[in-house]
This record gives C-alpha cells, sequence and structure tokens, in this order.
C-alpha cells in the first residue's frame, strides 16, 4: 500500500534547456504528483497545448489575476510574464498531493518567502558547455534569446544556492529523477512525523 503521507509544494527550477519538464514528468508517472499549470503571457511554441503546457493569456488577463490576489507567485522571464495560480494548488494540498511548480528562480524565492511546506529543488547541468548544447540542438530560440537565457542562467545558478533545499546535477534522467524523488518522499515523511506530533501543516496562505 503506498504511504499516506501529506501534500506538499515541490518547486524544480533550473536552466532552461536542463531537462526540468522531463524530469517533471518522470515524477508525474510515478504517481502521487500533481502539475501546476501555469499562466503566462508568451505565445505557445509549436505543439504547446493551452490548458496543458501552461494557459496562455493576454497581459490584461494577467494583471487582473495579480492584482485579484489569485497567483502563489509571479515573474517576468525574458520578457514575459508568468505566474502559478492559486485555487488548484489549494486542491491539490487538500488531496495530499506533490504539488510541482516548474518555475524560475525569482518564483521559487517567492513560494518560499510564503511559508508552504515545500521542498525546493535546483537542477543545474553538469557543465555550461551541456547547457549550451541542449539549447541549441533544440533550436527553438533565436540566437539573441540563447544569449539572453544563458546570461539568465549565470545569474540563477548564482542565486540557488542560497534559496533553494536541493542542488541536484542532471547527469543521468533515472539518477536525477531518482534523487529527486527521495528528497520529496524525505520532505514528506518528516512533515508527517510533524504533523503526528500535533505541528500545523496549513500554509498561512489557508489560514484565512
Ligand atoms: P519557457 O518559456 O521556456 O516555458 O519558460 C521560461 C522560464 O519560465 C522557465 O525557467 C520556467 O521554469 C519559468 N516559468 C514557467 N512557469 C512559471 C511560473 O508560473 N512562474 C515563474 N516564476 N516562472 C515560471
Amino acid at each position: 500500500m503506498a504511504e499516506d503521507l501529506p501534500g506538499i509544494l515541490v518547486v524544480l527550477s533550473g536552466p532552461m534547456g536542463v531537462g526540468k519538464t522531463t524530469v517533471a514528468n518522470r515524477l508525474l508517472e510515478i504517481g502521487g504528483y500533481e502539475r501546476s499549470v501555469s499562466v503566462t503571457t508568451r505565445a505557445p511554441r509549436e505543439g504547446e497545448v493551452d490548458g496543458e503546457d501552461y494557459h496562455f493569456i493576454s497581459v490584461e488577463e494577467f494583471e487582473k489575476l495579480r492584482d485579484a490576489n489569485e497567483l502563489i507567485e509571479h515573474a517576468q522571464v525574458v520578457g514575459n510574464w508568468y505566474g502559478t495560480p492559486k485555487q488548484p494548488l489549494r486542491e491539490a494540498l487538500k488531496a495530499r498531493k506533490a504539488y510541482l511548480l516548474v518555475i524560475d528562480v525569482a518564483g521559487g524565492e517567492q513560494v518560499r518567502g510564503k511559508g508552504y511546506n515545500s521542498e525546493l529543488v535546483f537542477l543545474a547541468p553538469p557543465s555550461k558547455e551541456e547547457l549550451v548544447a541542449r539549447l541549441e540542438g533544440r533550436g527553438t530560440e533565436s540566437q539573441k534569446q540563447q544569449t539572453m537565457r544563458l546570461q539568465r542562467a549565470d545569474m540563477e545558478m548564482e542565486k540557488a544556492s542560497e534559496i533553494y533545499n536541493h542542488i541536484v546535477v542532471n547527469k543521468d534522467l533515472d539518477t536525477c529523477v531518482e534523487e529527486v524523488h527521495e528528497l520529496v518522499l524525505a520532505a514528506r515523511r518528516k512533515l508527517k512525523e510533524k504533523q503526528d506530533a500535533g505541528g500545523s501543516l496549513v500554509a498561512p496562505d489557508q489560514q484565512h
């Protein structure tokens, strides 16, 4: 029988091209995880599905959600807005899921500051060269965008050690997924112990 563990927010960040989406998809296959679908003002890439990859919305719609306090966190990434909607998170935590947020470091920092029960994992590439090769291989970004994304990756990696609970190097996919899953399980077991000892598991945000 599966362990009955409390819900938790799992933040997965890392530079573009490091494999966050692949790792997130593998975690979803394990079971017990649910993935947050962010809102974004970015245009869909080829093959992306509205409501699955993102909710693609206008800047006006984004501002409305943000101003109504309906986003847990939000950030501007390379010229576009991104944010995590609140309502599905509440439901997922109630259903005792590990709720996956694949977001940038600025978003991770906001989540951390809000006091949710969370595990923040930063995925790092084995080397800078590897990251460049993966980005080029993807071929979805212009040269200028690639340069911007690489500059951002440097900045994110510098900040990550201050914000994230763990930095996991994605050298081998299976090992990386296993490692992240174990970290999440350990965090949830710790929460359960706290819960059993009578501690509060309710996020500050949900107490009102
Ligand atoms: P992309 O445009 O390549 O899908 O995503 C660009 C960056 O935005 C990635 O680092 C991704 O993790 C981040 N991102 C996606 N959704 C969100 C979100 O809801 N909030 C924040 N803060 N970042 C996000």
